[in-house]
This record gives C-alpha cells, sequence and structure tokens, in this order.
C-alpha cells in the first residue's frame, strides 16, 4: 500500500519542518505550501489524503480555505489553533473542519489525531462502496425482464388435433370419498365399504 499522502498548509517555516519530519517517520508522504492563495490549485492538482491547516496565512486564511476546498472535497482537514482557540475551533467546525491541534504541536498527539482521521476516512469511503453496491444489485433486483420475441410457452395454442385428443383421453374420476363405517352388526362384525367400491358402483349405474 502505498504512503498516505499530507499537506501541511503552514507559513512558518520551522513548524512546517517539524510537522513533515514527525510525519515522514511515522512513514507518511509530505507536501507543504506557506501561501494561502495557492492552497486550493494544489489540492486540485494533487489530491492529499488530509491536509493540516493553519489559520493564519499570506493570502486566503485557513476558515476560508476550509470553506472553499469543501465545496469540492471531503478530505479530513485538521486545523492548527492556538492553545486557547476555543472561537477559531467553532468557527472551524462551521467551516468543515474535522479535527483541530493546538500549537505548539505536540507530536504523539499530531501522529493519533492523523491515523484516527485516516481510519475514519477509510470507514467511510468503504461503506460508500457498500451502499453504491447494494444500490445497483437493488436496481437490478427490480428491473423489468427482457421482452422476449417469442410469445410464453403455456399462451401458445395447441393443434385443433392434439386438443381433440387430449379430450378424448380424459376420465373423469370422482373425489376420493372417506371410507364408511357402519354400526357393529352382533357385535362382533364391521362392514366397511371402500371408497373405491362406492365409485365403482356409482359408475356401474344407469344415468
Ligand atoms: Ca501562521
Amino acid at each position: 500500500m502505498s504512503a498516505k499522502h499530507i499537506l501541511v498548509v503552514e507559513d512558518e517555516e520551522k513548524i512546517t519542518r517539524l510537522l513533515c519530519d514527525y510525519l515522514k517517520q511515522a512513514g507518511f508522504r509530505t507536501a507543504s505550501q506557506d501561501n494561502g492563495d495557492r492552497v486550493i490549485a494544489q489540492v486540485k492538482k494533487e489530491p492529499p489524503d488530509l491536509i493540516l491547516l493553519d489559520i493564519m496565512l499570506p493570502g486566503k486564511d485557513g476558515m476560508a480555505l476550509c470553506r472553499e476546498i469543501r465545496q469540492f472535497s471531503n478530505v479530513p482537514i485538521i486545523m492548527i489553533t492556538a492553545l486557547d482557540g476555543t472561537e477559531d475551533k467553532v468557527c472551524g467546525l462551521e467551516c468543515g473542519a474535522d479535527e483541530f491541534l493546538s500549537k505548539p504541536v505536540n507530536s504523539a498527539e499530531l501522529l493519533a489525531r492523523v491515523k484516527s482521521m485516516l481510519r475514519l476516512k477509510q470507514y467511510q469511503e468503504q461503506l460508500q462502496v457498500r451502499t453504491r453496491s447494494q444500490k445497483t444489485f437493488s436496481e437490478n433486483a427490480g428491473a423489468a425482464p427482457v421482452a422476449s420475441t417469442r410469445s410464453p410457452v403455456r399462451n401458445r395454442k395447441k393443434p385443433a388435433s392434439r386438443r381433440r385428443c387430449e379430450e378424448r383421453s380424459k376420465v373423469s374420476i370422482p373425489p376420493m370419498p372417506e371410507p364408511m363405517i357402519t354400526p357393529a352388526l352382533n357385535g362382533s362384525a364391521t362392514c366397511l365399504m371402500s371408497a373405491c367400491s362406492i365409485a365403482c358402483t356409482a359408475a356401474a349405474m344407469p344415468s
């Protein structure tokens, strides 16, 4: 499996280098951008698996970028905020950010949050694939059968000679009655007239 691609959007070179080093050591592939006006083009050109997004940037700020990225991508976005950036977090959530990291960034927390977001993304993708498969299956199952160029066998008319032959060979067989049991004679014998004998007797009588 190829290394996941993380885009680091940060204008402070020292922080950018630190973040990229942490991520590379953990096996990720990184790219960086320090100007807000160039982020959208970069995301469209080489879509990352996750974006680390600073708020204060030259050009477009992190909030505007987040809002704009959400118009064409569901890529996980982790915003980098000030230590007590409650307002930034509220605003970031409204703009479409998924997660937050406070400065100074702790390397263990960074990796934990990145991995967590990537797992969530993978789960969502699997869910989408399954939903698409189920939808396709349902559509195929409900599709009308393809019309045959031949009429169904049961609706085809039989030749007259064959119909007459079949009618002659039909024998009217009365339904099988239940066996009749008469009361015991002299207390020792039971007279049982079977259904078969009744049917035979009835058939022998003139109509
Ligand atoms: Ca900054």
